[in-house]
C-alpha cells in the first residue's frame, strides 16, 4: 500500500460528501427549552408553594429546605422518565476546560426482585464520585480521595439525549472532604456574590434605596474550525494534539479575505442548523451565525444570560458541537490555534452586572457623562484591569492560545481597555475635574433619502483590544476557543467587588463630609482616573509601537507566554484579591497554579512527543521513500545513458537528515525531567521544547514542499481548509 493511500481515499470520499439529515427539528415554539426542568416545567410540576420557593432560589441564591428539595426532586424524577429517562448524573466542572460526569440509574430492586425507581432530595443534592483522579493540585492526596458533587439550584436540570439513551444532568459543584473547591462553579458562584455584597454597597450610597440582587451576564462568541472527518481521522496530531502540528502553508490561504461573512457552505448550514435546534431543546439561546476570517472557521454566538447559567450552557454547547459535527461528517476544532499561518480561534466573553431594579450598570444610556451609577461602575472595571492585568491574562493562559496572543490576529498579551472615542473624552474630562462636560455621540447621516439617518453609537469598535466596551457591556476578546469561560467571569467578577469596594470606601468618606452625590462621585472618580487611566488605550493593539509604549511609558505588562502568565496566580496581590472577596482561598489558588501548570506541561509533552514520532515513523519514512524511487529512477535512466540531474534528490535527502536531527534534538531534549521549581519547568518547554519541536516542522515542512504529492501521507492544508 503507497504510504498516502489513507489521503487519496480521504481526498475521493470528501469529494462525494452530500449534506446529513438533521436529526432534530421543529418550529421553535415546539422544541425550546422542551429537555429542560426549568422554571416552566416546575411551575407546572410542583405545588405552588413549592414552586414559589424554588424560584426564590433560582433568582436569588436563597436557600431551599430539604423538604421541598424532596417535593422537586420527585417531580423532576416522574418528569425524566415520562421522557424515557433511566439514569441521572451531577455534571460538574473540574479544573480542566471539560466536563464531568457519573450516571447513576434510578433503579433499585426490592425484596421480592422487582425494580422500582428511587430519587430522593438527598439523592438530588449530593453525590459522591471517587474524586481521587480529577487534578486538585496539592488540595488532596491520593489516599484521601473523597469529592463531592452537590446541586446548583441557580443552573437548570436538563435532559440529554444520546444515541445510546437519556441521562438526566444536574448541574453541580464539586469540593473536597475538606470542603474546598475543585472546580469552576464555586468560585463563580462566589464571585458573583462579591460583586453583589460591594455593588449593593456603592448603590445604597448613591442613594438607591430598592436594590434587587446584582448578577453578572455572559454572552460568549465561540469561534470554530470544521475539518471533514476523513481528514482529521488521517491527522494524528489532530486527534491527540488538536491542531496540526505539521502542514506546509496552502497556496491560497485567507488573504482574500473572502470567507469573512461568505455564503456558507451547504453541509455546514446543515451542520449549524441541527446543532442549534439541539441547544433550542437545551434552552441554550442560540442567536447568531456566521463564517469567521479563516477558510473553514465559523462563529456561534448564543444570547447573553446569567453568567453561571451562560458558563454551563457554554460547555454543554462545546460538547454538543462536537457531537454534532461528528454526525455529519466532519470534526469540529475548538482549538485556538489549528492550523499555522492562518487566524486562530477565539471566544469573545460579553459581559455586564445588573438586576431588575436599576438595570444593566453597564448601560451608558443617552448621556454617560451624567449617568453617575454607570460611571462608577465602569471606572471599577477600568481600576480592575489596571490593577489586576496579570490575572486576566493568567485565567486565559494555556499551551494552545499562547499560539494568538500577540500573533497580530488576536489581541495582544498587553491588557489594556478600550473605551471607544465618546467614553474615552468622559473619562478624560473627569480626570480633569469637569464631571458632567456633554460629550454628543451625534447622528449618521449617509445623504440618501431612501436610508433613514440613525444615532451613532458612542464609540467605534476595535478589534485589536484585548478588553473593549461595546456600547452596553465589556468584551474580554482574548479568551481562548476551547476554555472555559468560567475563568475569564471569575475573575472580571472579583476585580469589580473589589474596586466597587475601594470606590464604596472613598464614597463613604466623601459624602460624610457632607459632598453631594455628585460632587463626591467626581472626586473619587477623578483620583481613580489619575491612578488608573494608564490602562486606557483607543489605538493599534498590533503595532509595535504599542509594545514599546505600554511597557515603557505605561508600566503595563506584556506577558507572552503561559509559563510567564501562570505564576501571576501566586502574586501576593492576587492572593489578597481573592481572599479580600472570599471567592478562593489561598489554598485553593495555589492548587489552580498546581493544576493549571501541570496541564501545560502536559500538553507540551504530548504535542512533543506527537511531533516526534509522525516525523520519525510517518513523514521520514515517505521522503525516504521518493528519495529511494527517485534514486533508481536515476541510475536505471543512467544505465541506458540517459541523465538526470541529482541536485533536486540530494535536496530532499539533505532535508530528510535535517528532519532526523531535530527530531533528535527534541527526543533527547525530553528526557529533561528534573526542574527546581514548576515555573523552571514551564519556561524550558515554552523556550528550549517549543523551539525544537519548530524546529523539527520547518524540516517537515520544507519536505512537504519538495516530496512528489502521491508519496505524502498526511491531508494538506490546501484540502483540508476549504470545504465544499
Ligand atoms: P459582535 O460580533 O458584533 O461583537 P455578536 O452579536 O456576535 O456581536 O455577539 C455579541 C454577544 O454579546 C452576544 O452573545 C450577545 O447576547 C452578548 N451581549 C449583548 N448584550 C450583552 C450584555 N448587556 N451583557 C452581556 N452580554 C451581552
Ligand atoms: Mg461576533
Amino acid at each position: 500500500m503507497s504510504a498516502n493511500e489513507v489521503r487519496q481515499q480521504a481526498i475521493s470520499a470528501v469529494t462525494n460528501r452530500t449534506p446529513v439529515d438533521p436529526t432534530t427539528g421543529g418550529p421553535l415554539s415546539e422544541i425550546w427549552a422542551i429537555d429542560v426542568f426549568g422554571l416552566a416545567t416546575m411551575e407546572e410540576c410542583l405545588s405552588k408553594n413549592a414552586f414559589k420557593e424554588m424560584k426564590k432560589t433560582v433568582q436569588t441564591g436563597a436557600p431551599l429546605d430539604p423538604a421541598t428539595a424532596d417535593i422537586v426532586a420527585a417531580s423532576m424524577k416522574d418528569w425524566a422518565l415520562q421522557k424515557g429517562v433511566k439514569f441521572f448524573s451531577h455534571i460538574f466542572f473540574p479544573l480542566t476546560n471539560i466536563t464531568a460526569e457519573k450516571h447513576d440509574g434510578f433503579i433499585v430492586t426490592n425484596p421480592d426482585g422487582n425494580a422500582i425507581t428511587e430519587f430522593t432530595g438527598s439523592l438530588l443534592i449530593k453525590g459522591e464520585p471517587d474524586g481521587s483522579s480529577f487534578p486538585n493540585g496539592s488540595l488532596r492526596m491520593t489516599n484521601a480521595a473523597r469529592g463531592y458533587t452537590a446541586w446548583d439550584p441557580t443552573s437548570p436540570v436538563y435532559v440529554m439525549n444520546t444515541a445510546n439513551g437519556a441521562t438526566l444532568m444536574i448541574p453541580s459543584v464539586f469540593f473536597s472532604w475538606t470542603g474546598e473547591s475543585l472546580d469552576k462553579k464555586i468560585p463563580l458562584l462566589r464571585s458573583n456574590a462579591a460583586m453583589d455584597k460591594a455593588a449593593q454597597r456603592v448603590l445604597a450610597l448613591m442613594g438607591e434605596t430598592d436594590i434587587e440582587t446584582l448578577n453578572s451576564s455572559c454572552g460568549a462568541e465561540q469561534e470554530y474550525f470544521l475539518v471533514d472527518s476523513n481528514f482529521a481521522n488521517a491527522r494524528p496530531d489532530l486527534l491527540l494534539a488538536g491542531r496540526t502540528l505539521f502542514g506546509a502553508p496552502s497556496p491560497k490561504g485567507q488573504e482574500f479575505d473572502d470567507h469573512y461573512f461568505g455564503a456558507i457552505p451547504a453541509r455546514v448550514q446543515v451542520f449549524m442548523q441541527d446543532f442549534e435546534d439541539k441547544l433550542y431543546r437545551l434552552g441554550i439561546p442560540a442567536k447568531t451565525h456566521h463564517n469567521e476570517v479563516a477558510p473553514g472557521q465559523f462563529e456561534i454566538a448564543p444570547y447573553f444570560e446569567a453568567a453561571n447559567v451562560a458558563a454551563d450552557h457554554q460547555q454543554l454547547m462545546m460538547t454538543i458541537m462536537k457531537s454534532t459535527a461528528k454526525e455529519h461528517g466532519f470534526m469540529c476544532l475548538l482549538h485556538e490555534k489549528p492550523f499555522a499561518g492562518i487566524n486562530g480561534s477565539g471566544k469573545h466573553v460579553n459581559w455586564s452586572v445588573g438586576n431588575s431594579t436599576q438595570g444593566n450598570l453597564l448601560d451608558p444610556g443617552t448621556t454617560p457623562h451624567d449617568n453617575l451609577n454607570f460611571l462608577l461602575f465602569c471606572g471599577a472595571v477600568i481600576r480592575g484591569v489596571h490593577l489586576y492585568g496579570p490575572l486576566l491574562r493568567a485565567v486565559i493562559a494555556s499551551a494552545a492560545n499562547d499560539h494568538r496572543l500577540g500573533a497580530n490576529e488576536a489581541p495582544p498579551a498587553i491588557l489594556s481597555v478600550y473605551l471607544g472615542d465618546q467614553l474615552e473624552a468622559v473619562f478624560n474630562d473627569i480626570k480633569e475635574g469637569k464631571l458632567g462636560a456633554s460629550n454628543e455621540g451625534g447622528m449618521t447621516d449617509l445623504g440618501l433619502s431612501q436610508i433613514l439617518s440613525f444615532e451613532r453609537d458612542p464609540g467605534d469598535r476595535n478589534r485589536t483590544s484585548p478588553f473593549a466596551f461595546t456600547g452596553n457591556r465589556f468584551e474580554f476578546r482574548a479568551v481562548g476557543s476551547s476554555q472555559s469561560v468560567s475563568g475569564p467571569l471569575i475573575a472580571m467578577n472579583t476585580m469589580l467587588a473589589d474596586s466597587l469596594d475601594w470606590i464604596a470606601d472613598k464614597l463613604e468618606i466623601e459624602l460624610a463630609a457632607g459632598k453631594n452625590e455628585a460632587a463626591a462621585v467626581a472626586d473619587v472618580l477623578k483620583e481613580l482616573m489619575e491612578l488608573h487611566s494608564n490602562v486606557i488605550f483607543g489605538g493599534d493593539g498590533y503595532s509595535s509601537e504599542w509594545h514599546t509604549a505600554a511597557v515603557e511609558d505605561r508600566g503595563l505588562h506584556n506577558i507572552p507566554t503561559t509559563a510567564d502568565a501562570l505564576p501571576a496566580f501566586l502574586d501576593e496581590s492576587v492572593i489578597g484579591l481573592f481572599e479580600r472577596t472570599g471567592v478562593l482561598s489561598p489554598a485553593e489558588l495555589e492548587s489552580r497554579y498546581e493544576v493549571y501548570s501541570e496541564q501545560y506541561i502536559l500538553s507540551i509533552g504530548v504535542e512533543a512527543k506527537t511531533t516526534a514520532e509522525l516525523a520519525k515513523t510517518v513523514l521520514y519514512p515517505a521522503s525516504m521513500a521518493y528519495v529511494s524511487d527517485l534514486v533508481s529512477s536515476i541510475s536505471g535512466a543512467a544505465s541506458i545513458g540517459v541523465e538526470f540531474e541529482t541536485g533536486p534528490v540530494k535536496i530532499i535527502a539533505a532535508e530528510a537528515n535535517s528532519l532526523m536531527a531535530a527530531v533528535s534534538k527534541l527526543e533527547s531534549a525530553m528526557e529533561l525531567e528534573e526542574f527546581d521549581t514548576t515555573e523552571a519547568h514551564m519556561q524550558y518547554c515554552a523556550g528550549t521544547v517549543r523551539g525544537l519541536m519548530d524546529d523539527v516542522r520547518q524540516h517537515a515542512d520544507a519536505l512537504e514542499s519538495e516530496v512528489a504529492d502521491e508519496y505524502w501521507p498526511l491531508p494538506k492544508y490546501r484540502e483540508m481548509l476549504f470545504i465544499k
